[in-house]
């Protein structure tokens, strides 16, 4: 019996040992390259090659296809629908208990995981580090996170004060610093931090090594922002093709939010109104919005040399849900369903500073790898039939 019990264990641990060799009849490696019946080799946590010919093959997913785990660079992890069915962001003065508000953060993170996402941004809350170091510790299913911790939104704040905040956030452990330049499109979009303000935050930043992502509307705070050095710009929702272009000059990454988050907001309308920055008012200049998000989306992708990355603003009622936006951004913005994925995937990373580990699928990577029904080439719909999902190593879902 006991050398039976012997051979088991030497079995699962050997097993566990052993490379996983993933074969589809497609892999994309988040870098524009399409690979025909290769295999995927995953060694612990990491990819550590790619098999053109694959003499053995551990899991074979049929006809899905094999790419990089989706990257979406704009979240809100842990805002959510409270027990009265209400918005609540999940900010540091919420009545809310907090256990319930860690629950919700955790099944929003699980559903996000799901959805074929195994890293994201958090721009962000107090939650995020709590929800971040307890997916991190390797038990809790969900996505990568990276957070902002608390955003700067008041323009109220002397230069001193912001460095300070900014020296808090990196003291705290924030992956990210993250600023409302504008108002919300709700309010009309005009800027509100000067560039004095903007030099401050993004000059103490890079000091502390951090990015900054810089919510922008309109031309001024968006242009404001790209001279202070900053890292991003969120929506520019109001910007013309001079601003595109500065941003494409500079190098810094554009991320429209062109469909999820407008879409989202409509569909669960009497969830947020009536709760802090939602009247019909705000409704109303959202919906005219959209039009107007969809035009400089495509603008964008004319622009030579812009990086346009992939983030959803993902809030209460849209986790799990964020490769939609990439499909309306296929469908309905025109964009290339190749150059879709790559600026979810590798060009995602590489805007978050984390291209040299995760985002393609290439030895030496994290191997955060999804499986799609089909062909997202051919048909985008394909990135919202997630069939397998593994994140550092780990299946999540088969
Ligand atoms: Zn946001």
């Amino acid at each position: 019996m006991r050398s039976l019990y012997a051979v088991l264990l030497f079995c699962v641990f050997s097993a566990l040992a052993d490379p996983l060799v993933i074969r589809a009849p497609r892999v994309l490696d988040g870098r524009g390259h399409l690979l025909r019946n290769a295999a995927v080799v995953v060694d612990g946590t990491k990819i550590v090659a790619i098999d053109e010919h694959p003499k053995h093959v551990d899991i074979d997913l049929h006809d899905a296809t094999l790419m990089p785990g989706a990257i979406d660079t704009h979240t809100h992890i842990g805002w959510h629908f409270d027990t009265s069915g209400k918005s609540a962001p999940g900010e540091a003065d919420s009545k809310e208990p907090p256990a319930e508000m860690a629950l919700y953060a955790a099944e929003n993170a699980y559903r996000t995981l799901m959805g074929g996402v195994t890293t994201v941004q958090s721009l962000g809350a107090p939650i995020d580090k709590t929800l971040r170091d307890a997916i991190a510790r390797g038990t809790l299913p969900g996505p990568r996170i990276l957070t902002a911790l608390e955003p700067i939104a008041d323009e109220k704040m002397t230069v001193e004060q912001l460095r300070a905040h900014v020296d808090r956030m990196a003291d705290e452990g924030a992956d990210v610093i993250k600023v409302f330049a504008s108002q919300s499109i709700r309010t009309g979009g005009g800027p509100t931090m000067s560039q004095e303000q903007m030099d401050a935050i993004c000059g103490e930043a890079k000091k502390r090594g951090l990015r900054v992502a810089v919510h922008a509307h309109g031309p001024e705070s968006v242009t404001r922002a790209v001279r202070a050095g900053c890292t991003s710009i969120e929506h520019g929702v109001l910007i013309s093709q001079t601003e595109l272009d500065l941003m494409a000059e500079h190098g810094t990454y554009f991320d429209p939010n062109t469909d999820l988050i407008f879409r989202n907001y409509f569909e669960n309308k009497s969830h947020f109104l009536g709760t802090d920055g939602y009247t019909e008012e705000g409704f109303a200049a959202m919906e005219k919005a959209v039009p107007r998000v969809l035009d400089v989306f495509q603008k964008a992708l004319r622009t030579k040399n812009l990086k346009v990355v992939f983030g959803t603003d993902a809030l209460a009622g849209s986790h799990g849900r964020n490769l939609q936006e990439l499909a309306y951004r296929v469908r309905k913005g025109g964009q290339d369903p190749m150059a879709a994925i790559n600026s979810a995937t590798s060009l995602a990373a590489e805007s978050l500073g984390i291209g040299d580990r995760v985002g393609s699928i290439a030895p030496n990577y994290e191997a955060d790898l999804i499986a799609v029904a089909g062909d997202p080439l051919r048909d985008i719909g394909a990135l919202e039939r997630v069939v397998f999902v593994m994140k550092g190593g780990r299946i999540y879902k088969r």
